[in-house]
């Protein structure tokens, strides 16, 4: 019987073992992974997990069990080389195990910061749970926190801290590479009301302390006290081992509709794969649960022979304390936005229109909104600004 090797046992590499067994597959499965435990979702890292209204049990994504039940094997351990050749791959502590087909689902590990004294105690990062627990541990003791980084990870950081903190952004907008500028606006707003402090435009240059962190430097000269500072500046994909195997890497692991490399043999799924969009009409590599699932299902199906291009809608949420944002659709070069509800309430949509057709649609406290906007962009064709226009911009309205 064949045997299916998923590296990563994260949110991708969990769901690719799990829906070969939907899908019927009867040959070995075997789940690699270097974190320890039972694989484990990250959107709790930055929410509930750091508050404390989530514990252990809502990270794991099924009890140990469920791994005996449907015969998924867990290996523990890193691995550090693929055989292309031999279809076979090298953990780090010497094991060899061979593959008829190898599913890369590596993730993405988190950027660093470039500048002097990065390396402090008291700067911490956010991606696994190990993180997390540091992070709860130095929040308790910490009196002033900055966070580098205006993007969800960081706001999110902000909006479950418990306690004021400081946001320095580089960008002149919050979620300026992910959100409309309608939508970071709203986030500035929103931080600054609960009492945080968000800095927009400013850079950091430096770290200072003596072993520990004390202040961080901004590129206007002014110096922030600080004894907790958490990074939260982007991820880089975990390519090395698609390089080393000689796989084209380009933001990514390079795949096609199928979310193949260019080896029939090897998939790549989730963070760490850069995938020919259909929505986005590019190759794109996105970094959300949906992404890792759906690609994950969709590989799945494939090795266990019912192959389909791939072409899930790209969806995301983000939970910031009173404000849930979720994102439909992919916004890349809109020309034209258009906001319905209730703006001032903290209830609203944002539309997105690229050549009068919609393109993405952003939503603050309307999950009705995002329900209808999925349904309409499943749909052909996409909905134009004229239709919608017809229907007063009302989603629901328009999907009657
Ligand atoms: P990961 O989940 O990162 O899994 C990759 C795994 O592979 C890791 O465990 C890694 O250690 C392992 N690995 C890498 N290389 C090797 C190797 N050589 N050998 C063995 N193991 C290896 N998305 C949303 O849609 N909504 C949210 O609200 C949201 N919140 C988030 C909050 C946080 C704090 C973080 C970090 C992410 C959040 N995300 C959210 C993003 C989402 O969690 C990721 O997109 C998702 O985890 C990607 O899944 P993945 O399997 O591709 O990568």
């Amino acid at each position: 019987s064949e045997t299916v090797l998923v590296v990563g046992a994260g949110q991708s590499g969990f769901q690719a073992a799990a829906s070969l067994r939907d899908k019927g597959f009867t040959g070995r499965v075997e789940l690699i992974g270097d974190e320890p435990g039972v694989p484990y979702q990250r959107p709790p890292l930055s929410k509930g997990y750091l508050d404390g209204t989530a514990g252990d049990e809502q990270l794991r994504l099924r009890p140990e069990d469920f791994f005996a039940e449907k015969d998924i094997r867990l290996v523990p351990g890193r691995v550090a080389e693929v055989d292309r050749a031999a279809t076979r791959v090298r953990l780090e502590d010497g094991r060899r195990l061979d593959y008829d087909y190898l599913v890369l689902a590596t993730g993405a590990r988190n950027r660093t910061l470039p500048v002097p004294g990065a390396d402090l105690d008291g700067v911490l990062m956010l991606r696994t749970r190990d993180d997390a627990d540091r992070l709860r541990v130095s929040l308790e003791a910490a009196r002033d926190v900055v966070v580098i980084g205006g993007g969800f990870i960081g706001l999110e950081f902000a909006a479950h801290a418990g306690r004021p903190v400081t946001v320095v952004e580089a960008q002149d907008r919050l979620l300026a590479r992910v959100a409309s500028p309608e939508i970071s606006e709203f986030f500035a707003e929103h931080h600054r009301a609960a009492g945080h402090t968000v800095l927009l435009g400013t850079g950091v240059t430096a770290l200072h302390g003596a072993g520990r962190v004390e202040a961080v430097e901004l590129s206007d000269g002014r110096r922030l006290p600080a004894d907790l500072v958490v990074v939260a500046v982007g991820v880089l994909p975990e390519t090395s081992l698609a390089e080393q195997a000689g796989l084209d890497v380009a933001n990514g692991v390079v795949v096609d509709e199928h979310l193949c490399t260019g080896d029939p043999k090897i998939f790549a799924i989730g963070d760490c794969a850069s995938f020919p969009c259909v929505q986005a009409g590019a190759a794109t590599r996105l970094e959300s649960v949906q992404n890792a699932v759906d690609q994950a299902r969709s590989v799945a199906a494939a090795i266990a022979g019912e192959r389909a291009p791939y072409d899930s809608l790209p969806w995301f949420w983000t939970d910031q304390t009173g404000a849930k944002l979720q994102i439909a659709g992919i916004l890349s070069a809109a020309d034209r936005t258009v906001v319905t509800g209730d703006r001032e309430a903290g209830r609203f949509s944002v539309l997105s229109f690229r050549d009068d057709v919609l393109i993405a649609v952003e939503s603050v406290n309307r999950p009705p909104d995002h329900i209808a906007a999925r349904r309409l962009f499943t749909a052909e064709p996409r909905p134009a600004y004229a239709d919608l226009e017809a229907d007063a911009f009302d989603l629901k309205a328009h999907l009657k």
